[in-house]
């Protein structure tokens, strides 16, 4: 069983362990470098990327997290999550920096200029075998301010759109949604990325 770490500085952490746990991982929540560093793969959850960062910074977390991603260490992140993996951001606060990692640029609280928070089905690419019997089924999904993705390299993956809007990406061994799987019980985003994690997808 892999062993995945939810990042704990902020955010949505419990949501997380309890989605890998039934995904077929071993989950726990990391805070220390050292216990990054004997994880599989590493969850950035959905919370508030600014103070993701800022608390990133002040506990020397930000340039290894960096290296670890550029090292190849497998990672999801949801909505500031996938903020945090965005190589590039838009309308973030003076300064605001992000790990990286998906060749993707991130427009924050995109939505959240039309409508704060909201819930629809998202037609996903999840190409894994699952035991959800409609795996081609939509994905509800949950959207709290979220971002978007406002333009993609091209080595990166489009898994899913909202009206249009690229919403859920995978490049390589990194995985990012705009919305949050984990505060539903549809674990086939979670199954993705242990299958990743495990190398089997
Ligand atoms: N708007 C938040 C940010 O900038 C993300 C919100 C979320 O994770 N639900 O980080």
């Amino acid at each position: 069983m892999p062993v995945i770490g939810v990042l704990a500085l902020q955010g949505d952490v419990q949501e997380h362990l309890r989605a890998l746990e039934e995904a077929g991982a071993q989950a726990r929540p990391v805070r220390r470098l050292t216990e990054i560093e004997e994880c599989d793969g590493l969850v950035l959850p959905g919370g508030e990327s600014t103070t993701l960062w800022r608390l990133a910074v002040a506990f020397d977390l930000l340039e290894p997290l960096r290296k670890l991603i550029a090292g190849g260490l497998p990672a999801f992140g949801s909505c500031a999550g996938m903020i945090m993996l965005a190589d590039r951001l838009l309308d973030g606060a003076e300064g605001q920096q992000t790990v990286g990692g998906i060749d993707m640029t991130v427009r924050r609280n995109a939505f959240g200029r039309q409508v704060d928070s909201f819930e629809r089905d998202v037609d996903i690419d999840v190409d894994i075998d699952t035991e959800i019997e409609a795996a081609e089924a939509p994905f509800h999904a949950v959207f709290i301010r979220a971002p978007w993705v406002e333009q993609a390299g091209p080595g990166v993956c489009v898994l899913g759109r909202d009206e249009g809007r690229i919403v859920a990406v995978r490049q390589g061994v990194l995985l990012a949604t705009a919305f949050h799987p984990e505060l539903t019980p549809d674990r086939r985003i979670h199954e993705l990325f242990v299958s990743m994690v495990k190398g089997t997808s």
